[in-house]
């Protein structure tokens, strides 16, 4: 075995606890791919390796196809994250596994704690209470621990998507946990994911031409009316606009005396 100097040691025992990406390097990548096409940015980003090990997050909805189609184009093979959250549309869970034999996706499934379900959910309607808490143990903790192992996710998330996505950026910061969130479609409208749809011949989600236009869980995904919001359908009802992974959400306390009898 070779030996090592001090020096050396030193350097390997070293604990890294720098964050991965700051707001400098956030600033740098959008500014880099200011006004590049999206899958020439995907092309560069994922070939060069500038983001570190990075996974792609899809909720298998009305446009994923072309977020999962552009990015495993470019980089087959990279994992793709999906929240198996136990109350998806079956249209849903048939439409990831017709994607991801077409596109061949390297898929992983993240369902919840079973001890925190049955803990916290056992009734399996907090999300007709608590759906901040329903997100929190259905969504957020699950995609928490995986993302631990990635430097970056990709999302298919748009500005046009609804009034709180407007003016998203190609490149953002995941909270305060140091990871890169990187938006490809962030400037898409919607004629270009048709034309993309089209142009690659992908399939549509079953439920978009019943008047889903953004499709979550089952519970908490209604249609939406021409002129709406495409995202107004989702926890409709409830002051709650995203669930939980994108921004913080605010479940209710932990304490299961607080719940409602069913
Ligand atoms: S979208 Fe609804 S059912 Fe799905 S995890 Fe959130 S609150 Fe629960």
């Amino acid at each position: 075995m070779a030996s090592r100097t001090a020096g050396e040691d030193r350097i390997r025992d070293r604990i890294d606890v720098a964050p991965r990406f700051t707001q400098a390097d956030v600033m740098r990548l959008n500014n880099l791919f200011r006004g590049q096409d999206a899958a020439e940015a995907v092309a560069s980003v994922m070939g060069a390796g500038l983001i570190g090990e990075t996974a792609i997050v899809s909720s298998f909805g009305a446009e994923s196809a072309v977020l999962l189609h552009l990015v495993t184009t470019a980089a087959p093979g990279i994992p793709v994250l999906f929240l198996d959250t136990g109350k998806h549309f079956p249209e849903t869970l048939a439409y990831r596994d017709e994607l991801a034999a077409r596109l061949k996706l390297n898929m992983v499934n993240l369902t919840p704690d079973a001890e925190e379900l049955a803990a916290k959910d056992s009734t399996e309607l907090r999300w007709s209470y608590d759906p901040d808490g329903c997100c929190e143990i259905r969504k957020v903790r699950p995609l928490e621990k995986a993302l631990a192992d990635f430097d970056a996710s990709i999302t298919g998330r748009k500005g046009f998507q609804s009034a709180t996505r407007q003016g998203l950026a190609r490149f953002e910061l995941d909270g305060d946990t140091g990871r890169l969130k990187f938006n490809p479609l962030a400037n898409w409208t919607r004629e270009q994911l048709d034309a993309y749809f089209a142009e690659h011949d992908l399939p549509r989600h079953p439920l978009e031409a019943e008047g889903y236009p953004s499709i979550g869980c089952s519970p908490c995904t209604s249609k939406v009316q021409p002129g709406e919001d495409p995202r107004s359908g989702r926890w409709r009802g409830w002051d709650k606009t995203e669930c939980g992974i994108h921004s913080a959400v605010t479940p209710i306390g932990d304490d299961p005396a607080t719940d409602p009898a069913f």
